[in-house]
């Protein structure tokens, strides 16, 4: 076949650069084809077709066809990958923190990947970078920085975020590290709870994990203060340099929250102790918490929208703490959890402008890029090609749901949480362990008829003498979330997880935890009577 056959067909497989009604017409129905086989993949049950294992052996084998496809073979194919696939937006998936993306995001990512934006510089994305600017210029609003200093770019995931911050630190700290490399007297301080991602940042820039100082958390969830001040000064007087304390506002597991306040006032006050030339930058990892700033003026009170006193309780006691936001130095924030965008969507804010021009780099270093134009974030970036999918899609949620519909859906899910926890509490059986975490994650225990789970708790938490107890109910939760799930798989009852390590007990052991997390929209009251029935019939299941 001569190449321009196979050519004819390659152009067929493109968006028409020029109109043409005819193909324009056939794109958007290989899509609308494609949606299609998609929808046709739901059933009752809360995955998409039929869980089928992937044989990963096998995939090592694969080779690349001889010959092309077709745009209808290809999407075919393409369909058939997301059999098994959490629906994340059922109201039967009360999984992880992993939000059902909205229809605006959705269309963001596609306009977006179809004229290929790149926000390195607005020469290659034109108003797609503008739309970057306006969603920093959102955000910036809600946490409470100021527009005129603050500045932000997203990035590869809250990971991402964190590391941002940390190489900022870095800068602050030790002036000039870009040029000269890592120093080795450099630490970072974070919780026992927060991301494990700190610990890859810290490896990863080259401070070592062995530099990485973990602070115990309360039974809150929350970086224990005192252990903290224990550590960074035990740090200074050691003559250590700290290029960063992350702060987390919503940890993974309960959505701890950290005392953001207290952590910048005894900052403050330690660089005047120990005369510090720097400021030790403070990040707050608030990839989970940064949306209920929506919350920070809502007037509970008066309560217009109408929630239940209970979730009122829990939307003051998550405020308490992200109010202080704009008190950190620099502020994570993914879209791609509490703002139902599909992944990835991260964005990086900085208090001040001042900061990330420690990163940026000189235009001789880069010849072939940023001659001209009037916004190029490429200068300072980790990155160097950037996709516009991320931006599109949370300015797309950002305007459609405004801070109504953000406090709406948030509202929401912290209201069926609360009733969760409500209807898990009624029963003797079951123990809600995060009680004073006010996120949408829900860890609780099931304890075989006759244990006292008023003291057990505590006992097993504290006591070496109860180490197999602890042991023996951590396997007994472990068979709970097996019958819960089998039966989810079956079109009966709800997907929910489970953590291995819920925290340690005083002792080393971890506590194994049952795990509620509603992000989806569609949850009511009848799913989260669901969990306790299939949870208790679990019980009944296992005889003990
Ligand atoms: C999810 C999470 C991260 C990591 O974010 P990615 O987007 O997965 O890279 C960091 N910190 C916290 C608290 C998280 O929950």
């Amino acid at each position: 076949m001569n190449y321009r056959d196979v050519l004819e067909k390659i152009r067929l497989a493109f968006p028409q650069p020029v109109s043409d009604p005819i193909h324009d017409s056939y794109f958007v129905h290989s899509m609308m084809r494609a949606l299609d086989q998609v929808d046709a993949l739901k059933t009752h049950l809360p995955i998409l077709g039929t869980a089928v294992p992937g044989d990963f052996a096998a995939a090592r084998q694969t080779n690349l066809p001889n010959g092309m496809s077709s745009v209808e073979d290809v999407t075919a194919n393409l369909v058939s990958y997301l059999q098994g696939m959490t629906i994340f937006g059922h109201p039967r998936t009360q999984q992880n923190v992993i939000p059902p993306p909205t229809i605006p995001s959705l269309i963001g990512v596609l306009i977006a990947s179809l004229y290929n934006p790149n926000i390195a510089w607005d020469e290659y994305s034109h108003l797609v970078a503008l739309a970057e600017v306006e969603v920093v210029g959102m955000t910036t609003q809600m946490v409470g920085y100021d527009p005129e200093q603050a500045t932000g770019v997203f990035t590869f995931g809250g990971t991402g975020t964190t590391l941002y911050a940390v190489k900022l630190g870095l800068e602050k700290a030790c002036p000039e590290t870009i040029r000269t490399g890592t120093p080795e007297d450099v630490v970072v301080f974070v919780s026992d709870a927060g991301h494990y991602c700190a610990t890859n940042i810290v490896g990863w820039l080259g401070i070592g994990t062995d530099n990485l100082i973990t602070i115990p958390t309360t039974d809150e969830n929350e970086m224990d203060l005192d252990r903290f001040e224990q550590e960074i000064r035990k740090a200074l007087k050691n003559g250590k340099k700290i290029a960063a304390i992350i702060a987390t506002l919503g940890t993974t597991d309960a959505f701890g929250l950290d005392d953001l306040e207290s952590i910048v006032r005894l900052r403050d006050q330690l660089v005047d102790e120990f005369k510090l030339d720097y400021r030790p930058h403070i990040h707050a990892d608030a990839v989970i918490g940064w949306a209920w700033s929506v919350f920070n003026d809502y007037d509970l009170e008066e309560n217009p929208l109408g929630f239940r006193p209970r979730t009122i309780r829990a939307l003051a006691g998550a405020r308490r703490r992200i109010q202080h936001l704009s008190l950190a130095d620099s502020v994570g924030i993914d879209f791609h959890k509490t703002g139902f965008t599909p992944y990835i969507s991260s964005l990086v804010l900085v208090k001040n402008q001042a900061d990330m021009d420690l990163v940026k780099r000189h235009p001789e270093q880069m010849p072939y890029l940023y001659h001209f134009g009037e916004h190029r974030p490429g200068m300072y970036t980790l990155e160097t090609s950037r996709a516009g999918t991320g931006v599109l899609a949370a300015l797309a949620n950002l305007q459609l749901f405004g801070e109504q519909g953000l406090r709406g859906i948030l509202g929401h899910i912290v209201e069926m949480t609360q009733l969760l926890r409500e209807h898990l509490e009624g029963h003797a059986g079951l123990t809600v362990l995060n009680r004073n975490n006010f996120g949408t994650v829900t860890l609780f225990r099931a304890y075989p008829e006759g244990v006292d789970t008023f003291s057990i708790k505590q006992q097993e938490f504290e006591d070496t003498t109860y180490r197999e107890s602890l042991l023996a109910h951590n396997a007994y939760n472990q068979e709970i979330f097996d019958y819960v799930h089998s039966e989810a798989m079956e079109g009966r009852g709800i997907v929910i997880s489970t953590t291995d390590c819920y925290r340690q007990t005083t002792y080393g052991e971890p506590i194994v935890a049952l795990k509620s997390y509603i992000l989806s929209p569609f949850v009511d009251e009848a799913d989260v009577q669901t969990v306790v029935k299939k949870v208790l019939e679990a019980r009944e299941k296992l005889g003990r």
